[in-house]
């Protein structure tokens, strides 16, 4: 399935496992290999790794690394699995206020917020719970805001088929508030909208209303 096997693909993984997201299995971070890498990096910020209350920071950093990426070992097509029911149902379906972590790829800093996913079924829906699974799986990676939004939109629309998605996040970044321009109160908003979220201005102004964002 994954056609991306490269002669080093032992020790990189894709960084997205595929173009919407609804990819394969990745091996799990390698906290063995991530420990030694946080002593060196104590050991750079010109710390002492093996004074008292860094012992363990290399192995709890690991440990917290695995836990903020494990949308890599997430596979979307098990986590739709069986989640789908034939429903005549036309009218839009919305799931808001998902909260997400997810870690800045070029920084290696947090984002986090809220993400809005609406979707007009076509003749089936999914179990709504799935939704903010989607958004877990795909926010517990290294990522940028933009492609996040982008990657639950393609994604519900390759499982669902659906008449139209539209997709809203709304993050802070620790990247602009801890560091850079150190702007507090900065909100980013993203979205992707398909079908007829995308084509139609009344459906669009709906869900931002529904959303609680004015059109
Ligand atoms: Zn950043």
């Amino acid at each position: 399935m994954n056609k991306r096997q490269s002669p080093k693909a032992s020790t990189r993984r894709p960084a997205r496992a595929t173009k919407t997201g609804s990819g394969s299995a990745c091996k799990p971070a390698d906290g063995n290999a991530i420990q030694p890498l946080i002593a060196q990096l104590l050991d750079a910020l010109g710390e002492d790794p093996k004074r008292n209350g860094l012992q363990k920071t290399p192995e709890r950093v690991a440990q917290a690394f695995a836990f903020f990426t494990k949308g890599y070992n997430q596979d979307i097509r098990e986590i739709m699995n069986g989640a789908l029911f034939p429903l005549e149902y036309d009218e839009m379906v919305i799931v808001r206020d998902i909260d997400f972590y997810s870690l800045c790829e070029h920084h290696l800093l947090p984002f986090f917020g809220k993400c809005h996913i609406g979707y007009i079924p076509n003749k089936r829906v999914v179990g709504l719970s799935k939704l903010p699974r989607i958004v877990e799986a795909l926010s517990r990676r290294l990522q940028v805001q933009e492609r996040l939004t982008v990657e639950i939109a393609e994604t519900l629309k390759t499982e669902l088929n659906p008449l139209g998605v539209g997709v809203v996040i709304e993050a802070q970044h620790l990247c602009m508030m801890m560091r850079g321009i150190e702007k507090q109160n900065t909100i980013a908003v993203t979205s992707h909208m398909l079908g007829g979220f995308r084509k139609q201005q009344q459906t669009r102004e709906e869900f931002l209303k529904l959303i609680g964002r004015s059109a």
